[in-house]
């Protein structure tokens, strides 16, 4: 740290966002990026601080956050890139789409804004693609250990691209056309365009790593089959199980899942088509999306792109407080109103609502009856409700609603059931300390283990995941 007052003396400076009149006619990235000099100051009003709570307790991955700031600060951009890259194999997407729960706990934060961490990550391995500082670097020593990743997500991209490093053999099956998992399919364009996705996936394949997409693993091909090729297997599957919303009229057409309606619009930005009679898009419509969360935050950003006449969004828990609440004070990841880049763009939001019909006419979705609903907050914060408030029934229109409830269970997968591989209490995979479920060989990673999750998280798992089969192997096993 140069100037200890470093951080009195400079703002927290973001890059912000495009227009909204420009960025609502095209499906590219809104967030803009910082530049040299910006990162230079920025990165300067990290206090080094004794204990950094931004590594230590706030980055799932660890990242090493006030040493890649310093190196910044000077400028060292190569430098600050290689301390990066020793804990996150994937800084082009965490610095796009990953919440910074860093920042949440950075010690700028208690008085004043925090560091801008995540668009420094951004800007130093962005530095790395454009400087040239990252080539192809297939592992020096290969062990002819052989594993499969069945899935290709941020957890299973991080298995892969951790285990190819260390010499192993690895395919990645991937039942989807393209690589990616929800980074590809799902995240709209707009947050992460897709060719940097293409752009890591085309190194790891120059690196060793192989691709067979198409494939279902457990459909396509059993697990006799893998056993006999692959001395170790991990699953990265993904929480596809969608959180439905079990009402009267649940089986009106014009009722879908948030998934299959974002999907859609990443395959139409592809280049892929979509057949007339599986189409799901907003334009002319009165959109309503069920969930007050981060996908349901993305289809309002994709329905207002499409052209809809209205759109809102519902949530049934109360709205959360402006400031920090005392229920999750500094350093913990503060259960604030987060209003998004495309709450910016347009459509309304209301809380505390309760939908408890979907209404139709000739088979088709016309609207929603709702009610509000009150909660009573506990001194530790939590919450116990719905109850109905009397007099508030009320009737929403909409022609197509979307529902972004989350997700309740792992992607369903035979292998799992074939083996009888053990579930937790939560519904997910179990799995051990380094990622082992309860088939010895066979190991789980990302969503399908924790839970509907965070890119950052999923690829913090598949690490640790990675240095579990790496332990595995090493003790001459295979399944
Ligand atoms: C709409 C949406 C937006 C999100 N936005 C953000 C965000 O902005 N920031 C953030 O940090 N997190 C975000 N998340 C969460 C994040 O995307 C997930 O936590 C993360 O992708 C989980 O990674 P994963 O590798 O475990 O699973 P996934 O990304 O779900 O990948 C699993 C992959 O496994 C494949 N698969 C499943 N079964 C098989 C099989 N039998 N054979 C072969 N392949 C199979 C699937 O096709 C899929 O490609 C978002 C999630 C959603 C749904």
């Amino acid at each position: 740290m140069a100037n200890p007052a470093a951080m009195m003396e400079a703002k927290r400076k973001d890059p912000g966002y495009r227009p909204v009149s420009e960025r609502l006619n095209d499906y590219a990235a809104v967030e803009r990026q910082l530049y040299d000099d910006d990162v230079r100051i920025q990165s300067s009003r990290c206090m080094a601080c004794g204990t950094p709570f931004c590594h230590a307790y706030g980055c799932p991955l660890a990242n090493v956050i006030p040493e890649f700031n310093d190196c910044a600060r000077r400028g060292e951009w190569r430098e600050g890139l290689e301390i990066l890259l020793s804990t996150n194999n994937f800084p082009e997407f965490t610095g796009r789409i990953c919440p910074a729960p860093c920042e949440a706990a950075c010690v700028d934060g208690i008085y004043d804004d925090p560091v801008t961490i995540r668009q420094i990550e951004l800007f130093l391995i962005g530095k790395g693609f454009l400087n040239g500082y990252i080539t192809p670097t297939p592992p020096k020593r290969r062990t002819e250990k052989k594993v499969a990743v069945i899935g290709s997500g941020p957890a299973g991209l991080a298995v892969a691209d951790t285990l190819n490093k260390a010499g192993c053999l690895v395919t990645v099956f991937e039942s989807n056309q393209h690589p990616g998992g929800i980074l590809r399919y799902g995240i709209p364009d707009f947050k992460l365009e897709k060719w940097v996705v293409e752009r890591r996936v085309a190194l790891m394949r120059n690196e060793g790593v192989l691709f067979e997409t198409g494939v279902t693993v457990g459909e396509d091909l059993s697990y006799r089959f893998l056993k006999q090729r692959f001395d170790a297997l991990c699953m990265a599957c993904g929480a596809g199980a969608p959180r439905d919303l079990k009402i009267p009229g649940r089986e009106l057409q014009g009722v879908h899942f948030a998934m299959d309606y974002l999907i859609q619009q990443n395959c139409r930005n592809s280049g892929e088509i979509i057949t007339p009679a599986e189409k799901i898009h907003a334009a002319g419509k009165k959109v309503l999306v069920i969930g007050g969360g981060d996908t349901g935050s993305d289809c309002v950003g994709t329905a207002l792109r499409q052209g809809a006449k209205e759109v809102w969004q519902f949530e049934i828990l109360p709205e959360p407080p402006v400031e920090r609440p005392a229920s999750s004070p500094w350093p913990v990841w503060p259960q604030i109103l987060r209003t998004t880049h495309a709450h910016k763009e347009g459509g309304k939001r209301r809380w505390a609502v309760m939908t408890q019909e979907f209404l139709g006419r000739r088979g088709m979705v016309t609207g929603v009856e709702c009610v509000e609903v009150d909660w009573k907050q506990g001194k530790d914060g939590r919450l116990t409700g719905p109850v109905e408030k009397a007099g508030t029934r009320f009737r929403q229109d909409s022609d197509l609603v979307v529902l972004a409830m989350g997700f309740t269970a792992p992607t369903p997968n035979r292998i799992v059931d074939d083996l009888g591989i053990q579930i937790n209490e939560r519904g997910h995979i179990q799995a051990d300390h380094w990622g082992m479920t309860s088939v010895e060989g066979i190991f789980a990673a990302g969503d399908m283990a924790l839970g509907q999750s965070l890119v950052v998280k999923a690829i913090a798992d598949g690490r640790r995941t990675a240095r579990g089969i790496m332990k595995f192997l090493g003790e001459k096993k295979s399944i």
